[in-house]
Order: C-alpha cells, then structure tokens, then sequence
C-alpha cells in the first residue's frame, strides 16, 4: 500500500526517492508552493536565488549519494575548494584556515594555521582537537566551557571558535552543545582532507536535489501533491489510518512518515506522542549586488567582531553578488532591513576597502526557524524514525543522528526512515 509523505524538504524528499527506488509506492504531500522546505528556491527580480546561502561539505557523503541518484552530478552542481578561509577580525590579524599549500594533509592545515596563529594558538587547536574523544565519552557540557577546559586564548575564542560553533551549529557558544561541535569537527577537520572541502553550489538549491527528486520520484511512480498541508493525523488502535488535510480532504495511508521540521512534528503529533519541541534559531542572508567586476579574494570569508559573519562569493551563479550570513539570534534582529543592508556594506568596506560602501541591489531574507538549536544534552531530546505507533514514522533533520540541522543529516534521516519501513 502507497506510504504517505508530509513534507517535501529534502528529507521527505529522500525518503521518497529510496521507497521509489524499491519499487514501493508513495504519495509525498507538502504545503507550500514549491518543494524544498529550508533549503529552496526563491525568486528575485525574476532571478532565482536561495532563501539563505548554504554552504556543503565534502564530508556529506549521503548528500552527494542522493543527488547523484537523482541524476545530478557533483562536478556540475558545486565549485569545489580545499579548505580556504580567512577570519578577518576587527582587531586581531587575520587568521587563516587553509590546507592550499605543498604539505600533505593535515600538516598544510596545520602550517598555514602556525604562520598566523603562532606555535601557541596552533597547540591550543591540537589540545582542543585531542580531547574531544575523552570529552565525547563523558557528559555533555556547553561549548564555552569546553574551550574554557582546554584554555582557549581570547583570539582563537573570538576568531575561530565562535564562528565555527555559529556556521555548524547555529548556536552561541554558550548554550550550544560541546559534544555536538566535537562531532562536527571530527568527521570534517578530522579525516581525510577531501572532507573538509567546501562546496559551493553552482545553481539555485532548488535545482539542485528537490527539483530532480521529484522527476524521479513521478518516473518511477510516485505522486507529489503540493499546496496540500496535513491537519491532523488519523490514529486508531494505535495504528495509523491516514490523514485529514486542512481543506478537509481524507488521504488513507497504514505507512506515515512525518517529514517536517521539528516544531511542526510535535504539533503534529502531539495528541498521540509527545515529542520535545526545540528551540529553533534564526538565520539571516544579505545578498548584495555590486558590479559585475567585484568579487572576493576567495570564495568565501569569515568576518568576526563584526555583524556579518561569513560572506560567500556568488559570482558563479551570479556576477557581481556577494552573500552575507549572520547566524543565531542577536542585536542584528532589532534592525530594519535597511539599516542591516547599510550595517553590512559598510562593515565589508572596512574589512575589504576596494569594496564599494553601498551595494547597487539588496536583499534580506530572514528565515526565523532555520535550525534547531543545538543545546547541550540537545542529543537526548531527538526522536527516533520508529515511533510506537504502528506505520507512524519520522523523519526530518530532527531525527537523532548525532548531527546538527544539516542538508546532511536530513538526507541521512529520510534515506535510513525509508530503508527502516521496507524491513518491516
Ligand atoms: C538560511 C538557512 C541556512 C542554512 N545553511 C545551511 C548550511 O549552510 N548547510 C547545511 O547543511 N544546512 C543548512 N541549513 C539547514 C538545512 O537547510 C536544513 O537542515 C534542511 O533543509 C532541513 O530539511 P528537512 O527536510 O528536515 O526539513 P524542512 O526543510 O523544514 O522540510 C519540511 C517541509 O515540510 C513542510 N510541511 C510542514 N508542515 C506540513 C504539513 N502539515 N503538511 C504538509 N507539509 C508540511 C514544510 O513546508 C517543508 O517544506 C540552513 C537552513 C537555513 C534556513
């Protein structure tokens, strides 16, 4: 019998590519216009754009793996970097993160690191680095304490560890989960140094997976209703009967999966099962266009004691466009677009002054509940795919996985949600 789909993100979306694959029916219902969810196409002065910029890694193997099922290839879809960032800081010399250099990895890391951080701040990574699998096996604690454990300089709290706990956790330091950031760290720092690449997109993120999925999901089968939003689940006897949408439409289904984010889930679910809704925190992207000559020294950059936060170079979809990301509630919520805009060009000015104080376009999209916040003990909180209710499954980048909110962890989740299903 057909399994009934809610939420066409990228992880209800790869659920439904692995149940098509195996040649088992489904019917992937989603609410809004387009498919997507937090990693979709908009549309701007009828150009299309991301609703926030995303950055992927080479460590997200799943990612990669699905897209490549749907027919979409890795070579065309990114630009692909070994690691190369600078962190210009409003009073520190710049620090530098790059493996470009002669030396096998991790050494070509470590001497571009030496060169601006000095032997100290180099230990002081090392120290860090080295005790996160004693830290992984005791009890979590916040990042701010871990960096405090292993006596982190103010510089290399301000300059690294603050934006990177930011960019791959959407967390401030002081609330966000230490065991969460040693995981990231090793699986992206700590491998090979393919893992560690950055990957760029090269088209809009709705090109690059929900569009392709959803051919596939229709070749082989499969059925996707948009505009079509799930009110209330039908349970009796503890097995599910299928569903009521908000136009009052009946769908019947013995197999769920609940593809939401995590908030809309325990609504959802909420008078059957209780699931704890996380905090979720914001993400905001400043896209401003400036001339079709302006670009960046790299493709992207990490700017602290500053507003902005990373600022990626766009130029290959679009000439001229830089994107500015802020992650995580803060003092940047108070202004209006305008003064964000403002705020922004001219902190890049500062930084990078070739760069002209006002951009000639902007835009702002600020996308409130872009993750769930990665808190500690945040791990004891995540659902599992199989619930106690008969045919009820999640998925969605909630689902425990060990991972923060990642494009990642939500093909993880819908891939592994479906695989669980066929094996019952
Ligand atoms: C601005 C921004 C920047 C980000 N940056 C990065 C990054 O750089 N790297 C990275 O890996 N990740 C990043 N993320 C996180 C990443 O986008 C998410 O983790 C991922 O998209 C979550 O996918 P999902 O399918 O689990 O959930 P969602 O994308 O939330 O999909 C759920 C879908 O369910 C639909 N829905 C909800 N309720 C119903 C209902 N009742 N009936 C029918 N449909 C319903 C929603 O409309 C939505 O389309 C970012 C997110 C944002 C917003």
């Amino acid at each position: 019998m057909t399994t009934l789909i809610i939420g066409g993100g990228w992880s209800g979306l790869a659920a439904a590519v692995t149940l098509v694959q195996q040649g088992h029916p489904v019917h992937l219902i989603e609410s809004a216009k387009q498919l997507g969810g937090r990693a979709r196409n908009v549309s701007w002065h009828g150009h299309v754009i991301d609703n926030g910029q995303h950055l992927m890694i080479g460590a997200y193997q799943h990612m990669l793996d699905m897209m490549a099922l749907v027919g979409i290839s890795a070579e065309d879809a990114f630009d692909r970097y070994t690691i190369d960032i600078t962190l210009y800081d409003t009073f520190f010399p710049p620090l530098i993160l790059s493996a470009k250099n002669w030396l096998p990895w991790p050494f070509s890391l470590a001497w571009n690191l030496i060169a601006s951080a000095g032997l100290t701040g180099f230990y002081q990574v090392v120290k860090l680095h080295s005790h996160s699998h004693k830290l992984l096996s005791g009890d979590d604690m916040s990042v701010s304490d871990w960096l405090l454990l292993t006596k982190q300089s103010e510089r290399l709290i301000k300059q690294l560890w603050v934006p990177l706990c930011l960019a791959t956790l959407n967390t401030p330091i002081t609330e966000a989960s230490a065991h969460r950031l040693a995981t990231v760290l090793q699986e992206s720092l700590g491998r090979r140094k393919s893992a560690a690449d950055s990957l760029i997109p090269r088209m809009p993120l709705g090109d690059l997976f929900p569009i392709a999925a959803a051919n596939f999901i229709k070749q082989h089968g499969g059925k996707i209703s948009l505009q079509t939003r799930a009110k209330k689940l039908l349970i009796e006897d503890n097995k599910v009967q299928g569903i009521i949408c908000q136009d009052g439409h009946k769908i019947i289904a013995s197999n769920l999966i609940v593809a939401t984010s995590p908030s809309h889930c325990a609504d959802l679910l909420s008078p059957y099962l209780t699931i704890n809704k996380p905090i979720e925190y914001p993400i905001s992207t400043v896209y401003l266009q400036y001339t079709t000559t302006i670009s960046l020294p790299s493709p992207m950059i990490g700017m602290t004691g500053t507003i902005s936060q990373w600022v990626f170079d766009r130029s290959a979809q679009s000439p001229g466009q830089l994107a500015v990301v802020i992650s995580a509630p803060g003092e940047h919520e108070k202004l209006t677009k305008s003064e964000l805009v403002s705020l922004v060009s001219k902190e890049l000015h500062h930084m990078l002054p070739y760069l002209p104080e006002q951009a000639s376009d902007s835009l702002v999209i600020r996308e409130k509940r872009a993750t769930f916040a990665c808190t500690v003990n945040i791990e004891q909180e995540r659902p599992l795919s199989e619930t106690t209710i008969s045919g009820l499954w999640l998925a969605g980048d909630f689902v425990a996985n060990g991972y923060p909110a990642t494009l990642e962890g939500a093909v993880r989740n819908g891939q592994h949600c479906a695989k669980l299903l066929l094996t019952k």
